[in-house]
């Protein structure tokens, strides 16, 4: 017979069923916890036709390993539902989360892997691109805009090393600096010496045929365009946490939950893994970051079992 935990009703609650949430929730049932999966099913990349880079998956429908991923969970008796977690509060035992639908459970560790919100540029016809035309992540969609005519849609300096990593995949990159930000000579030079043209102004529309991202208009100017890579601000889909006091840092995207390596927050038995906490995670390494913390789950309930068994033993033996 496992050790059941005191109180509440499942070992571990994993918010968020994205490639992190669904990696912990492998971890923790294949080692015999009672783990419940709640998730919103609105994952970062739920717009993208394929993923790429995903070892074992590359080019497969982003729905394929998560769907793959949750039949995995069911095998070992981990439960999936759907809904959104709205709040949550500590108990003596683990913590209290309350559901949209009016639903609550307990849980004795939680782990939140909810993602984060991309906000786009306030361009017209970016939207409506995105994860087609428009696009985050040059190992994710550099090889399919292999040799195409780039455009980089700068919202601050960072466009610079962005373009020029971009020029890796194709000879025509043009940076747009959106208003944004002035290259400095230094990075004028750079983009220069790689070929990389610099086109000032603001973007005032993102243009497409169909379905088909045509080109950009830029001061009044159009320039045909294949494709637009862009960096949208990231806004960690994290209430839940602050909402326990976790303890946040600033990590150059913005501010978010500090965590260990493991995903351990400041607040004890509340984790976190995936983009929540890091938006630069890829799918792959989304998931590696749920396994690990999944692991580090279970070793803190197998510390909490064993200090139960140890206060149980001296009230036996006095
Ligand atoms: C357009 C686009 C294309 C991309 N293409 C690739 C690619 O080709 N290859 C690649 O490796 N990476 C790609 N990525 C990155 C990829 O999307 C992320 O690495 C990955 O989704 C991160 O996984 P996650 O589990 O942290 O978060 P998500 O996958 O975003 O999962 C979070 C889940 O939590 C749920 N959730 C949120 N709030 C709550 C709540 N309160 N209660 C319950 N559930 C909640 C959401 O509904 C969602 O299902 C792309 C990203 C974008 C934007």
């Amino acid at each position: 017979m496992q050790d059941r935990g005191r109180g509440a009703e499942w070992d571990a609650l994993v918010l968020g069923g994205g490639g992190a949430g669904l990696g912990a929730a492998l971890t923790l049932a294949r080692a015999r916890r009672r783990v419940l999966v709640v998730d919103g099913g609105e994952p970062r990349n739920a717009s993208a036709a394929h993923s790429h880079g995903v070892l074992g998956f590359d080019g497969s429908p982003p729905s394929v390993l998560l769907e793959r991923g949750r039949a995995e969970v069911a095998r070992y008796d981990g439960v999936l539902r759907r809904g959104e977690a709205r709040a949550v509060e500590r108990m003596d035992d683990g913590f209290l989360v309350a559901f949209a639908d009016g639903g609550t459970t307990s849980a004795r560790q939680l782990l939140v892997a909810t993602g984060v919100r991309d906000e786009l540029p306030d361009v017209p016809g970016l939207a409506e691109q995105w994860g087609r035309g428009a696009v985050v992540c040059p190992y994710c969609d550099g090889w399919e805009s292999r040799d195409a005519r780039i455009a980089l849609l700068a919202t601050d300096e960072g466009g610079v090393s962005r373009a020029l990593l971009l020029r890796q995949w194709s000879t025509r990159v043009v940076l747009l600096t959106h208003d944004a930000f002035e290259p400095s000579r230094a990075h004028r030079r750079a983009l220069e010496a790689r070929g990389v043209e610099v086109l000032p102004g603001r973007v005032e529309q993102v243009l497409s045929l169909g379905d088909r991202l045509t080109g950009v208009r830029v001061a009044g100017e159009r320039r045909t365009v294949d494709r637009v890579f862009v960096t949208p601000r990231a806004v960690p889909n994290d209430a839940l946490l602050r909402m326990l006091g976790a303890a946040t840092t600033e990590r150059g995207a913005g501010v978010f939950v500090e965590v260990s390596r493991a995903g351990a927050t400041s607040v004890p038995g509340l984790w976190a893994a995936g983009n929540v906490v890091d938006p630069s995670l890829k799918v792959a390494t989304a998931v590696g970051d749920g396994t690990e913390a999944g692991a580090a789950m279970n070793e803190a309930l197998v510390a909490l079992d064993t200090e139960a068994a140890l206060a149980d033993a001296l009230a036996r033996t006095g």
